[in-house]
Protein backbone atom coordinates (compact mmCIF):
# COMPACT_ATOMS: atom_id res chain seq x y z
CA UNK A 1 0.00 0.00 0.00
CA UNK A 2 1.21 3.40 -1.07
CA UNK A 3 2.34 5.41 2.14
CA UNK A 4 2.21 9.32 2.10
CA UNK A 5 4.18 11.72 4.04
CA UNK A 6 3.77 15.32 5.48
CA UNK A 7 6.09 18.41 3.42
CA UNK A 8 7.68 19.70 6.14
CA UNK A 9 10.99 22.04 5.45
CA UNK A 10 11.56 20.52 2.37
CA UNK A 11 11.50 17.10 3.80
CA UNK A 12 8.87 14.02 3.57
CA UNK A 13 7.74 13.05 7.08
CA UNK A 14 5.44 10.59 8.79
CA UNK A 15 3.67 12.38 11.80
CA UNK A 16 5.65 11.93 14.78
CA UNK A 17 3.45 9.50 16.84
CA UNK A 18 2.79 7.36 13.68
CA UNK A 19 -0.44 8.12 13.51
CA UNK A 20 -2.34 7.24 9.80
CA UNK A 21 -5.69 7.46 8.06
CA UNK A 22 -6.68 5.77 4.78
CA UNK A 23 -8.03 7.47 2.14
CA UNK A 24 -10.13 5.67 -0.67
CA UNK A 25 -11.87 6.10 -4.03
CA UNK A 26 -15.14 7.42 -3.66
CA UNK A 27 -16.19 5.25 -7.16
CA UNK A 28 -14.54 2.40 -5.65
CA UNK A 29 -14.22 2.00 -2.19
CA UNK A 30 -12.57 -1.37 -2.42
CA UNK A 31 -9.34 1.00 -4.17
CA UNK A 32 -7.45 2.02 -1.47
CA UNK A 33 -4.85 5.37 -2.41
CA UNK A 34 -3.09 4.89 0.39
CA UNK A 35 -2.00 5.95 3.89
CA UNK A 36 -1.28 9.48 4.85
CA UNK A 37 -0.07 10.61 8.51
CA UNK A 38 -2.75 11.89 11.24
CA UNK A 39 -1.16 14.24 12.46
CA UNK A 40 -1.43 16.52 15.75
CA UNK A 41 -0.07 19.50 17.51
CA UNK A 42 3.69 17.93 17.52
CA UNK A 43 3.62 18.04 13.45
CA UNK A 44 1.52 21.43 12.99
CA UNK A 45 4.58 22.80 15.31
CA UNK A 46 7.44 21.33 13.11
CA UNK A 47 6.03 22.98 10.02
CA UNK A 48 5.24 26.00 12.00
CA UNK A 49 8.95 25.77 13.01
CA UNK A 50 9.73 25.46 9.74
CA UNK A 51 8.22 28.61 8.38
CA UNK A 52 9.41 30.31 10.66
CA UNK A 53 13.16 29.79 9.99
CA UNK A 54 12.47 30.06 6.24
CA UNK A 55 10.58 33.39 6.77
CA UNK A 56 13.46 35.90 6.48
CA UNK A 57 14.90 34.87 3.81
CA UNK A 58 11.64 34.95 1.77
CA UNK A 59 10.16 38.00 2.79
CA UNK A 60 14.09 39.82 1.56
CA UNK A 61 13.36 37.60 -2.40
CA UNK A 62 12.70 40.96 -4.47
CA UNK A 63 8.93 39.87 -5.71
CA UNK A 64 9.30 39.82 -8.51
CA UNK A 65 11.90 36.94 -8.31
CA UNK A 66 9.11 35.31 -6.02
CA UNK A 67 7.25 35.68 -9.03
CA UNK A 68 8.93 34.12 -11.39
CA UNK A 69 8.89 30.73 -8.64
CA UNK A 70 5.41 30.73 -8.99
CA UNK A 71 5.40 31.14 -13.12
CA UNK A 72 7.43 27.81 -13.26
CA UNK A 73 5.35 26.07 -10.77
CA UNK A 74 2.32 27.04 -13.64
CA UNK A 75 4.45 26.13 -16.62
CA UNK A 76 5.06 22.77 -13.90
CA UNK A 77 1.27 22.20 -13.40
CA UNK A 78 0.85 22.39 -17.16
CA UNK A 79 3.38 19.90 -17.79
CA UNK A 80 1.82 17.65 -15.27
CA UNK A 81 -1.77 18.38 -15.80
CA UNK A 82 -2.99 15.26 -17.38
CA UNK A 83 -1.33 12.78 -14.38
CA UNK A 84 -2.49 15.05 -11.77
CA UNK A 85 -6.17 15.04 -13.46
CA UNK A 86 -6.60 11.40 -12.94
CA UNK A 87 -5.04 11.59 -9.44
CA UNK A 88 -7.51 14.18 -8.35
CA UNK A 89 -9.82 12.41 -9.81
CA UNK A 90 -9.28 8.87 -8.19
CA UNK A 91 -9.19 10.52 -4.89
CA UNK A 92 -12.49 12.42 -5.07
CA UNK A 93 -14.65 11.17 -7.39
CA UNK A 94 -15.39 14.58 -10.49
CA UNK A 95 -14.56 13.55 -13.77
CA UNK A 96 -11.71 13.73 -15.26
CA UNK A 97 -12.41 16.81 -17.52
CA UNK A 98 -13.97 18.63 -14.44
CA UNK A 99 -10.39 17.89 -12.46
CA UNK A 100 -8.45 19.27 -15.92
CA UNK A 101 -10.38 22.43 -14.55
CA UNK A 102 -9.69 22.53 -11.57
CA UNK A 103 -5.55 22.79 -12.57
CA UNK A 104 -6.51 25.46 -15.11
CA UNK A 105 -7.76 27.65 -12.25
CA UNK A 106 -4.14 26.79 -10.59
CA UNK A 107 -2.12 27.34 -13.91
CA UNK A 108 -4.13 30.88 -13.96
CA UNK A 109 -3.54 31.72 -10.47
CA UNK A 110 0.34 31.09 -10.81
CA UNK A 111 0.32 33.22 -13.62
CA UNK A 112 -1.69 36.46 -12.56
CA UNK A 113 0.49 35.94 -9.76
CA UNK A 114 3.86 36.25 -11.45
CA UNK A 115 2.67 39.50 -12.81
CA UNK A 116 1.83 40.85 -9.67
CA UNK A 117 5.29 39.89 -8.30
CA UNK A 118 5.87 43.37 -10.56
CA UNK A 119 3.34 45.53 -9.28
CA UNK A 120 2.31 44.89 -5.61
CA UNK A 121 1.24 48.47 -5.76
CA UNK A 122 1.31 50.84 -2.64
CA UNK A 123 -0.08 54.30 -3.01
CA UNK A 124 1.74 57.87 -2.42
CA UNK A 125 -0.53 60.44 -1.43
CA UNK A 126 0.56 64.44 -0.96
CA UNK A 127 1.47 65.25 2.71
CA UNK A 128 -0.31 68.48 4.35
CA UNK A 129 3.33 69.54 5.46
CA UNK A 130 5.91 71.03 3.04
CA UNK A 131 9.14 68.85 2.24
CA UNK A 132 7.22 65.54 3.41
CA UNK A 133 6.72 62.59 1.25
CA UNK A 134 3.68 59.81 2.03
CA UNK A 135 4.52 56.22 0.69
CA UNK A 136 2.72 53.05 1.82
CA UNK A 137 3.57 49.79 1.25
CA UNK A 138 2.43 46.14 0.92
CA UNK A 139 4.15 43.76 3.59
CA UNK A 140 3.65 40.00 4.26
CA UNK A 141 1.59 38.85 7.20
CA UNK A 142 4.27 36.22 7.75
CA UNK A 143 3.17 32.49 8.81
CA UNK A 144 -0.36 31.72 7.06
CA UNK A 145 -2.73 28.99 8.38
CA UNK A 146 -4.16 27.34 5.37
CA UNK A 147 -7.13 25.22 5.60
CA UNK A 148 -9.43 23.82 2.81
CA UNK A 149 -12.00 21.59 1.70
CA UNK A 150 -11.63 18.69 -0.92
CA UNK A 151 -14.15 19.67 -4.02
CA UNK A 152 -11.29 21.61 -5.21
CA UNK A 153 -8.36 20.08 -4.00
CA UNK A 154 -6.07 22.61 -6.55
CA UNK A 155 -7.85 25.07 -7.67
CA UNK A 156 -9.28 26.27 -3.99
CA UNK A 157 -5.76 26.17 -2.00
CA UNK A 158 -3.69 27.49 -4.73
CA UNK A 159 -5.97 30.56 -4.75
CA UNK A 160 -4.78 31.39 -1.26
CA UNK A 161 -1.48 29.72 -1.30
CA UNK A 162 -0.14 31.10 -4.76
CA UNK A 163 -0.88 34.90 -4.07
CA UNK A 164 0.16 34.29 -0.13
CA UNK A 165 3.78 32.95 -1.66
CA UNK A 166 4.13 36.30 -3.60
CA UNK A 167 3.47 38.63 -0.91
CA UNK A 168 6.35 37.18 1.16
CA UNK A 169 4.59 35.08 3.46
CA UNK A 170 5.54 30.94 4.53
CA UNK A 171 2.89 28.92 5.06
CA UNK A 172 1.46 25.83 6.77
CA UNK A 173 -1.33 24.41 4.44
CA UNK A 174 -3.62 21.37 5.81
CA UNK A 175 -5.54 19.81 3.23
CA UNK A 176 -8.76 17.90 3.23
CA UNK A 177 -8.30 14.77 4.75
CA UNK A 178 -10.66 13.72 1.47
CA UNK A 179 -8.25 14.64 -0.73
CA UNK A 180 -4.63 14.60 0.40
CA UNK A 181 -2.63 13.30 -2.02
CA UNK A 182 -3.29 16.61 -4.46
CA UNK A 183 -1.85 18.11 -1.83
CA UNK A 184 1.90 16.31 -1.74
CA UNK A 185 1.91 16.98 -5.76
CA UNK A 186 1.21 20.46 -5.22
CA UNK A 187 4.14 20.48 -2.88
CA UNK A 188 6.21 18.41 -5.64
CA UNK A 189 5.42 21.30 -8.12
CA UNK A 190 6.42 24.09 -5.78
CA UNK A 191 9.62 22.22 -4.79
CA UNK A 192 10.45 21.67 -8.25
CA UNK A 193 9.91 25.02 -9.05
CA UNK A 194 12.67 26.37 -7.04
CA UNK A 195 10.36 26.80 -3.70
CA UNK A 196 12.92 27.22 -0.55
CA UNK A 197 12.16 24.45 2.04
CA UNK A 198 10.35 25.33 4.99
CA UNK A 199 8.56 28.21 2.88
CA UNK A 200 5.50 25.53 2.15
CA UNK A 201 4.55 23.01 4.02
CA UNK A 202 1.99 20.29 4.03
CA UNK A 203 0.43 18.73 7.37
CA UNK A 204 -2.41 15.90 6.15
CA UNK A 205 -4.83 15.24 9.34
CA UNK A 206 -8.02 15.84 10.30
CA UNK A 207 -10.25 18.67 12.26
CA UNK A 208 -7.75 18.54 15.07
CA UNK A 209 -4.47 19.10 12.89
CA UNK A 210 -6.42 22.09 11.29
CA UNK A 211 -7.35 23.48 14.89
CA UNK A 212 -3.48 22.82 16.01
CA UNK A 213 -2.92 25.17 13.09
CA UNK A 214 -5.22 28.41 14.39
CA UNK A 215 -4.28 27.69 17.92
CA UNK A 216 -0.52 28.27 17.23
CA UNK A 217 0.51 31.23 18.17
CA UNK A 218 3.12 31.96 15.44
CA UNK A 219 0.35 31.53 12.98
CA UNK A 220 -0.83 34.95 12.00
CA UNK A 221 -3.50 34.65 9.20
CA UNK A 222 -5.78 31.76 9.09
CA UNK A 223 -7.39 31.06 5.63
CA UNK A 224 -10.04 28.91 5.79
CA UNK A 225 -12.24 27.01 2.93
CA UNK A 226 -14.89 24.73 4.06
CA UNK A 227 -17.98 24.37 5.88
CA UNK A 228 -19.91 27.61 7.88
CA UNK A 229 -19.72 25.60 10.62
CA UNK A 230 -16.08 25.02 11.01
CA UNK A 231 -15.66 28.57 9.53
CA UNK A 232 -17.69 30.06 12.41
CA UNK A 233 -15.52 27.71 15.35
CA UNK A 234 -12.26 29.17 13.64
CA UNK A 235 -13.15 32.83 13.13
CA UNK A 236 -14.07 32.35 17.08
CA UNK A 237 -10.56 30.95 17.62
CA UNK A 238 -8.89 33.34 15.56
CA UNK A 239 -10.59 36.75 16.99
CA UNK A 240 -9.59 35.34 20.17
CA UNK A 241 -5.96 35.16 19.33
CA UNK A 242 -6.39 38.46 17.13
CA UNK A 243 -5.01 36.37 14.01
CA UNK A 244 -6.30 37.91 10.47
CA UNK A 245 -8.80 35.11 9.01
CA UNK A 246 -10.53 35.04 5.77
CA UNK A 247 -13.20 32.80 5.38
CA UNK A 248 -14.94 31.20 2.54
CA UNK A 249 -17.81 29.17 3.73
CA UNK A 250 -20.91 27.40 2.29
CA UNK A 251 -23.91 28.10 -0.07
CA UNK A 252 -27.29 27.80 -1.17
CA UNK A 253 -27.34 29.10 -4.52
CA UNK A 254 -30.22 29.99 -6.86
CA UNK A 255 -31.26 30.18 -11.05
CA UNK A 256 -34.02 32.68 -11.44
CA UNK A 257 -35.52 31.80 -15.15
CA UNK A 258 -38.22 34.39 -16.12
CA UNK A 259 -40.89 33.44 -18.55
CA UNK A 260 -38.69 35.71 -21.57
CA UNK A 261 -35.37 33.76 -21.15
CA UNK A 262 -33.62 31.41 -23.47
CA UNK A 263 -35.48 28.09 -22.27
CA UNK A 264 -32.76 26.00 -24.07
CA UNK A 265 -29.79 28.17 -22.54
CA UNK A 266 -31.28 28.01 -18.92
CA UNK A 267 -32.07 24.20 -19.11
CA UNK A 268 -28.23 23.87 -19.52
CA UNK A 269 -27.35 26.59 -16.95
CA UNK A 270 -29.55 24.11 -14.55
CA UNK A 271 -28.31 21.17 -15.22
CA UNK A 272 -24.36 22.19 -15.17
CA UNK A 273 -24.58 23.88 -12.14
CA UNK A 274 -27.45 21.62 -10.14
CA UNK A 275 -25.47 18.12 -11.00
CA UNK A 276 -21.78 19.34 -12.20
CA UNK A 277 -18.98 17.99 -9.55
CA UNK A 278 -22.17 15.81 -8.70
CA UNK A 279 -24.03 19.30 -6.71
CA UNK A 280 -20.87 19.35 -4.77
CA UNK A 281 -19.47 22.91 -4.96
CA UNK A 282 -19.87 25.99 -2.60
CA UNK A 283 -21.76 27.24 -6.18
CA UNK A 284 -23.60 24.62 -6.96
CA UNK A 285 -27.13 25.27 -8.05
CA UNK A 286 -29.23 23.71 -4.88
CA UNK A 287 -32.60 26.16 -5.63
CA UNK A 288 -34.56 26.36 -9.50
CA UNK A 289 -36.74 29.42 -9.13
CA UNK A 290 -39.17 29.50 -12.34
CA UNK A 291 -41.67 31.62 -13.77
CA UNK A 292 -44.83 30.49 -13.30
CA UNK A 293 -45.77 30.70 -17.07
CA UNK A 294 -42.69 28.78 -17.50
CA UNK A 295 -42.89 26.66 -14.82
CA UNK A 296 -44.76 23.38 -16.04
CA UNK A 297 -42.74 23.06 -19.36
CA UNK A 298 -39.45 24.17 -18.44
CA UNK A 299 -39.47 21.28 -15.07
CA UNK A 300 -40.86 18.63 -17.56
CA UNK A 301 -37.86 19.20 -20.04
CA UNK A 302 -35.63 19.51 -17.24
CA UNK A 303 -36.87 16.17 -16.00
CA UNK A 304 -35.90 14.53 -19.45
CA UNK A 305 -32.79 15.48 -19.77
CA UNK A 306 -31.35 15.23 -16.25
CA UNK A 307 -32.50 11.69 -16.89
CA UNK A 308 -30.06 11.03 -19.23
CA UNK A 309 -26.84 12.70 -17.14
CA UNK A 310 -24.23 9.53 -17.21
CA UNK A 311 -23.65 8.68 -13.71
CA UNK A 312 -20.36 6.37 -13.13
CA UNK A 313 -16.70 6.71 -12.21
CA UNK A 314 -15.16 10.12 -13.17
CA UNK A 315 -12.23 8.24 -14.82
CA UNK A 316 -13.98 6.58 -17.58
CA UNK A 317 -14.63 8.35 -20.30
CA UNK A 318 -18.31 9.67 -20.95
CA UNK A 319 -19.12 9.88 -17.24
CA UNK A 320 -20.82 13.03 -16.37
CA UNK A 321 -21.60 12.68 -13.16
CA UNK A 322 -19.43 11.45 -10.88
CA UNK A 323 -19.60 10.07 -7.17
CA UNK A 324 -20.62 11.49 -3.52
CA UNK A 325 -17.08 12.02 -1.30
CA UNK A 326 -18.07 9.41 1.59
CA UNK A 327 -20.57 7.55 3.23
CA UNK A 328 -21.27 10.47 5.50
CA UNK A 329 -22.12 13.00 2.70
CA UNK A 330 -24.22 9.72 1.14
CA UNK A 331 -25.97 9.54 4.31
CA UNK A 332 -26.77 13.67 4.78
CA UNK A 333 -28.06 13.69 0.79
CA UNK A 334 -30.27 10.67 1.58
CA UNK A 335 -31.51 12.47 4.57
CA UNK A 336 -32.29 15.66 2.92
CA UNK A 337 -34.65 14.09 0.43
CA UNK A 338 -36.28 12.10 3.23
CA UNK A 339 -36.69 15.44 5.14
CA UNK A 340 -38.49 17.36 1.73
CA UNK A 341 -40.35 14.58 1.02
CA UNK A 342 -41.74 14.73 4.68
CA UNK A 343 -42.25 18.10 4.43
CA UNK A 344 -44.23 18.11 1.86
CA UNK A 345 -41.97 18.54 -1.64
CA UNK A 346 -42.77 16.21 -4.28
CA UNK A 347 -39.66 14.32 -5.20
CA UNK A 348 -39.82 14.26 -9.22
CA UNK A 349 -36.91 12.67 -10.28
CA UNK A 350 -34.34 10.94 -8.70
CA UNK A 351 -34.15 10.42 -4.90
CA UNK A 352 -32.32 6.85 -4.36
CA UNK A 353 -28.89 5.52 -4.86
CA UNK A 354 -27.61 4.20 -8.40
CA UNK A 355 -29.01 1.09 -8.46
CA UNK A 356 -26.41 -0.03 -11.47
CA UNK A 357 -24.66 -3.03 -9.91
CA UNK A 358 -21.56 -1.98 -11.99
CA UNK A 359 -21.27 0.64 -9.39
CA UNK A 360 -22.30 -1.01 -6.23
CA UNK A 361 -18.45 -0.41 -5.12
CA UNK A 362 -19.19 3.36 -5.32
CA UNK A 363 -20.69 5.93 -3.51
CA UNK A 364 -23.21 7.24 -6.60
CA UNK A 365 -26.60 8.83 -6.20
CA UNK A 366 -29.04 9.47 -8.78
CA UNK A 367 -29.62 13.50 -9.97
CA UNK A 368 -32.73 14.56 -8.29
CA UNK A 369 -35.32 17.05 -8.57
CA UNK A 370 -37.55 18.09 -5.54
CA UNK A 371 -40.84 20.14 -7.09
CA UNK A 372 -43.78 22.08 -5.29
CA UNK A 373 -40.83 23.31 -2.57
CA UNK A 374 -41.50 26.77 -0.34
CA UNK A 375 -39.38 28.10 1.41
CA UNK A 376 -39.75 27.28 5.02
CA UNK A 377 -38.30 23.78 4.13
CA UNK A 378 -35.17 22.47 5.14
CA UNK A 379 -34.33 21.69 1.38
CA UNK A 380 -34.74 25.20 0.58
CA UNK A 381 -32.79 26.98 3.24
CA UNK A 382 -29.82 24.32 4.34
CA UNK A 383 -26.95 23.61 2.21
CA UNK A 384 -27.33 19.50 1.03
CA UNK A 385 -24.39 19.58 -1.10
CA UNK A 386 -25.23 16.77 -3.13
CA UNK A 387 -26.96 16.31 -6.34
CA UNK A 388 -30.62 17.30 -5.07
CA UNK A 389 -32.08 20.19 -6.83
CA UNK A 390 -35.10 22.13 -5.09
CA UNK A 391 -37.81 24.22 -7.37
CA UNK A 392 -40.08 26.85 -6.52
CA UNK A 393 -42.62 28.57 -8.36
CA UNK A 394 -43.16 32.72 -8.31
CA UNK A 395 -45.33 34.59 -10.23
CA UNK A 396 -43.29 37.95 -10.96
CA UNK A 397 -39.83 39.13 -10.94
CA UNK A 398 -39.93 40.99 -7.84
CA UNK A 399 -41.06 37.88 -6.04
CA UNK A 400 -38.22 35.75 -7.94
CA UNK A 401 -35.67 38.04 -6.24
CA UNK A 402 -37.19 38.19 -2.99
CA UNK A 403 -36.92 34.11 -2.95
CA UNK A 404 -33.72 33.80 -3.65
CA UNK A 405 -32.93 36.53 -1.42
CA UNK A 406 -34.50 34.23 1.12
CA UNK A 407 -31.34 32.67 2.23
CA UNK A 408 -28.80 32.06 5.20
CA UNK A 409 -25.89 32.35 2.32
CA UNK A 410 -24.87 34.74 -0.47
CA UNK A 411 -22.40 32.81 -2.52
CA UNK A 412 -23.43 32.99 -6.37
CA UNK A 413 -27.01 33.87 -8.10
CA UNK A 414 -27.79 33.80 -11.42
CA UNK A 415 -30.93 35.25 -13.38
CA UNK A 416 -32.20 33.91 -17.12
CA UNK A 417 -34.03 37.18 -18.93
CA UNK A 418 -33.44 38.65 -22.06
CA UNK A 419 -35.11 41.84 -20.54
CA UNK A 420 -31.71 44.14 -19.69
CA UNK A 421 -33.94 46.21 -17.33
CA UNK A 422 -34.69 42.87 -15.29
CA UNK A 423 -31.13 41.86 -15.80
CA UNK A 424 -29.96 45.32 -14.22
CA UNK A 425 -32.14 45.50 -11.57
CA UNK A 426 -31.12 41.34 -10.67
CA UNK A 427 -27.43 42.89 -10.77
CA UNK A 428 -28.42 45.36 -7.87
CA UNK A 429 -30.86 43.45 -6.01
CA UNK A 430 -29.62 40.07 -5.64
CA UNK A 431 -28.01 39.60 -2.51
CA UNK A 432 -24.99 37.49 -3.45
CA UNK A 433 -21.22 37.48 -4.00
CA UNK A 434 -21.44 36.44 -7.38
CA UNK A 435 -24.33 37.18 -10.05
CA UNK A 436 -24.21 35.41 -13.62
CA UNK A 437 -26.60 36.57 -16.00
CA UNK A 438 -28.01 34.56 -18.44
CA UNK A 439 -25.20 31.81 -17.05
CA UNK A 440 -25.13 29.19 -14.24
CA UNK A 441 -24.19 29.75 -10.83
CA UNK A 442 -21.03 27.83 -11.13
CA UNK A 443 -17.74 28.63 -12.63
CA UNK A 444 -15.04 31.25 -11.59
CA UNK A 445 -12.31 33.39 -13.45
CA UNK A 446 -8.76 33.59 -11.62
CA UNK A 447 -8.91 37.03 -11.93
CA UNK A 448 -11.73 38.38 -10.58
CA UNK A 449 -12.89 38.78 -6.94
CA UNK A 450 -14.29 35.46 -5.52
CA UNK A 451 -16.39 35.17 -2.56
CA UNK A 452 -19.70 35.75 -0.62
CA UNK A 453 -22.24 37.54 1.37
CA UNK A 454 -24.18 36.68 4.66
CA UNK A 455 -23.06 33.03 6.19
CA UNK A 456 -20.80 32.22 3.57
CA UNK A 457 -18.15 34.83 3.94
CA UNK A 458 -16.55 37.42 6.45
CA UNK A 459 -15.56 40.53 3.95
CA UNK A 460 -12.97 39.37 1.96
CA UNK A 461 -12.24 38.31 -1.47
CA UNK A 462 -10.28 35.54 -3.25
CA UNK A 463 -8.98 35.94 -6.60
CA UNK A 464 -7.51 38.74 -8.64
CA UNK A 465 -6.69 41.77 -7.53
CA UNK A 466 -8.78 41.30 -3.88
CA UNK A 467 -6.67 38.35 -2.43
CA UNK A 468 -3.72 40.80 -2.03
CA UNK A 469 -5.78 42.65 0.33
CA UNK A 470 -5.75 38.86 2.29
CA UNK A 471 -2.07 38.06 2.51
CA UNK A 472 -0.69 41.43 2.87
CA UNK A 473 -0.67 44.48 5.83
CA UNK A 474 -0.44 47.89 4.80
CA UNK A 475 2.40 49.98 6.32
CA UNK A 476 2.42 53.99 5.85
CA UNK A 477 5.95 55.59 5.48
CA UNK A 478 6.34 59.29 6.09
CA UNK A 479 9.69 61.19 4.22
CA UNK A 480 10.29 64.27 5.96
CA UNK A 481 12.81 66.66 4.48
CA UNK A 482 12.56 69.80 5.88
CA UNK A 483 15.02 69.63 8.59
CA UNK A 484 12.41 70.66 11.08
CA UNK A 485 10.32 69.20 13.32
CA UNK A 486 6.40 69.40 11.72
CA UNK A 487 3.85 68.00 13.93
CA UNK A 488 0.67 67.33 11.61
CA UNK A 489 -2.75 68.70 12.87
CA UNK A 490 -0.93 71.09 15.00
CA UNK A 491 1.15 73.32 13.09
CA UNK A 492 -0.97 73.92 10.27
CA UNK A 493 -3.90 75.18 11.86
CA UNK A 494 -4.18 77.96 14.87
CA UNK A 495 -7.08 76.74 16.39
P1 LIG B 1 -15.37 21.07 6.49
O1 LIG B 1 -15.69 22.35 7.17
O2 LIG B 1 -15.85 19.80 7.11
O3 LIG B 1 -13.76 20.90 6.37
C1 LIG B 1 -12.97 21.87 5.73
C2 LIG B 1 -11.55 21.77 6.27
O4 LIG B 1 -11.53 22.15 7.65
C3 LIG B 1 -10.94 20.36 6.23
O5 LIG B 1 -9.59 20.45 5.88
C4 LIG B 1 -11.13 19.89 7.65
O6 LIG B 1 -10.21 18.88 8.05
C5 LIG B 1 -10.88 21.16 8.42
N1 LIG B 1 -11.45 21.19 9.76
C6 LIG B 1 -12.52 20.50 10.25
N2 LIG B 1 -12.75 20.86 11.54
C7 LIG B 1 -11.83 21.80 11.86
C8 LIG B 1 -11.57 22.57 13.02
N3 LIG B 1 -12.31 22.45 14.12
N4 LIG B 1 -10.55 23.45 13.02
C9 LIG B 1 -9.80 23.63 11.90
N5 LIG B 1 -9.99 22.91 10.77
C10 LIG B 1 -11.00 22.02 10.74
O7 LIG B 1 -15.87 21.20 5.00
P2 LIG B 1 -15.85 20.09 3.83
O8 LIG B 1 -16.92 19.08 4.08
O9 LIG B 1 -14.46 19.61 3.61
O10 LIG B 1 -16.24 20.96 2.56
C11 LIG B 1 -17.55 21.24 2.19
C12 LIG B 1 -17.93 22.67 2.56
O11 LIG B 1 -16.98 23.59 2.00
C13 LIG B 1 -19.27 23.08 2.00
O12 LIG B 1 -19.98 23.80 2.98
C14 LIG B 1 -18.91 24.01 0.83
O13 LIG B 1 -19.91 24.94 0.50
C15 LIG B 1 -17.67 24.66 1.36
N6 LIG B 1 -16.84 25.22 0.30
C16 LIG B 1 -16.82 26.59 0.16
C17 LIG B 1 -16.09 27.18 -0.87
C18 LIG B 1 -16.06 28.67 -1.02
O14 LIG B 1 -15.19 29.17 -1.72
N7 LIG B 1 -16.98 29.40 -0.41
C19 LIG B 1 -15.37 26.36 -1.76
C20 LIG B 1 -15.40 24.98 -1.59
C21 LIG B 1 -16.15 24.41 -0.56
Amino acid sequence: MADFKNYINGTWQDAAAGAQFDNRNPADRNDLIGAFPQSDATDVDAAVKAAKAAERAWKLMPAPARGDILRRAGDIFQRRKGELARIMTREMGKPVFETTGDIQEAIDTCYYAATEGRRLFGYNAPSEMPNKMNLSFRMPVGICGIITAWNFPIAVPSWKIIPALVCGNTIVFKPSEESPHSANIFAEILEEAGLPAGVFNVVHGAGAAGSAIVEHPDVKLVGFTGSTETGKAIAGKSGQANKKCSLEMGGKNAQIVMDDANMELALEGVLWGAFGTTGQRCTATSRLILHEKIHDDFLARLIERAKTVVVGPGLEDGTQMGPVINEKQLNKVESYVAIGKEQGAECVLGGRRSDDPALANGLFYMPTIFSKVNRSMRIFQEEIFGPVLSVVKVSSFEEAVETLNDSAYGLSSSIYTQDVNKAFTAVRDLEAGITYVNGPTIGAEAHMPFGGVKGTGNGHREGGWTVFEIFTEWKSVYVDFSGTLQRAQIDNYDD
